[in-house]
């Protein structure tokens, strides 16, 4: 069987590599010849609505999928005329919109952070006004990793508020949405896998700690949460999986506050806050997202390994590889990729059953970064 894929980071390598021993190949489409999943399959190099490399990305696959959510829609559709595209290509309107995205979570009755949107320059103030200070503006799309972002404290004045619209009103953001600013005790995450029959399963709560808007360490299950807040966080994701007929992997994060759980936004697709599970689960976030598109039974997503998994991400460098692999059951993932400040470059996960140890260890790995191990900020 054979899959196309949009995209050619790390996400897609990981998808390839868990297609291999399925007997699944992956080709992939991206606009640089150096693209990291290129080394475990072949590589189309053409931007992403480049008729012809969609053409080859398409010609002979089962079915083409996405790395990222923010596909061109012409493109998606120049797909559709030759193959099957899953998720579906709402989901990845919707996945590039936060405005469409917390208006589906409103209509399915989920809590959001407060929000407004706001297209022009008067608008982002009469949206400040409506939210209330402090909070956060974003653009409605291309935004990750915490790009695409600002945030205007408590007393901040009508002159910070222009600075912000100068800084991300660039038409091409689609617009903006202001967000209040959620005081949240932690934010969590739920992957869940919906197949073509319409079986859905999901993977155990995910605790998340992000510094600057970037994922640092995912804790899986989330220590400590109720599993009362567990299943109204599994109910919503089946709710929007089912409202939009998904296929695939789906990711929604969310803020936790007290028991409230508020729904921040969803990824169309394989997630960062699911690599645990290639060795902290028994068929991972990658593996299932092939069963799911492919049309195959899903894989069990109980915890393996111990019950317990932690995941830290390698951000801008990378340790040492040996000083790394002498922790012992350390599981290091290098993508392979040049070195930039903010980037991430590969992770390390650890699995077992006593929550202290594999935190400490994983700690551990990061103390080996060059760096500050104080900007970490982890609390153990
Ligand atoms: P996002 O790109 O929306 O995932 O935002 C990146 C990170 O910024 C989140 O994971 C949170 O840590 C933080 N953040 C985003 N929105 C809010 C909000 N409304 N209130 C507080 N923190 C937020």
């Amino acid at each position: 069987m054979k899959v196309g894929v949009l995209g050619g980071g790390q996400l897609a390598r990981m998808l390839a590599l868990a297609g291999l021993p399925l007997g699944v190949r992956c080709r992939f489409l991206d606009p640089s010849p150096h693209a990291v999943a290129g080394h475990v399959g072949e590589l189309v190099v053409a931007p992403y609505d480049d008729p012809e490399g969609l053409r080859r990305l398409a010609d002979g696959v089962d079915v083409v999928t996405f790395e990222f959510e923010n596909v061109p829609a012409a493109a998606i559709e120049l797909l559709q005329q030759h193959v099957r595209v899953a998720p579906a290509p709402v989901a990845l309107a919707i996945g590039q919109d936060r405005v469409r995205e917390k208006t589906l979570f409103g209509e399915l009755g989920m809590a959001t952070p407060t929000w407004r949107a706001a297209s022009g320059r008067d608008e982002l103030h009469a949206a400040v006004a409506a939210v209330g200070l402090p909070c956060i503006v974003k653009t409605r799309r291309l935004g990750y990793d915490g790009k695409g972002q600002a945030r205007l404290a408590a007393g901040a004045d009508t002159a910070a508020i222009d600075a912000v619209w100068q800084d991300l009103g660039d038409p091409r953001n689609g617009g903006l949405i202001v967000e209040g600013f959620v005081r949240f005790d932690r934010e969590v995450s739920v992957l869940a896998a919906r197949a073509r029959n319409g079986a859905v399963a999901y993977y155990p709560l995910v605790e998340n700690v992000h510094e600057g808007g970037i994922l640092r360490r995912s804790r899986a299950p989330a220590p400590g949460v109720p599993a009362a807040v567990a299943q109204r966080a599994h109910a919503f994701v089946r709710a929007a999986m089912e409202r939009l007929d998904y296929v695939g992997v789906l990711a929604v994060e969310m803020f936790l506050r007290g028991d409230e759980l508020l729904v921040n936004e969803m990824a169309p697709r394989v997630h960062n806050s699911g690599h645990w599970t290639i060795e902290g689960a028994a068929c991972s976030q990658f593996e299932n997202h092939l069963r799911a598109i492919l049309g195959l039974p899903l894989g069990s997503t109980a915890m393996a390994g111990g019950g317990q998994a932690t995941m830290v991400n390698l951000i801008g460098d990378l340790p040492e590889r040996g000083a790394l692999l002498e922790l012992p059951g350390l599981h290091l993932h290098a993508y392979g990729k040049g070195l930039r400040p903010g980037r991430k470059v590969g992770h390390a996960t650890v699995v077992g059953a006593d929550r202290g140890a594999i935190d400490a260890l994983a700690a551990q790995a990061l103390l080996l970064l060059p760096g500050d191990p104080a900007a970490w900020g982890f609390d153990g």
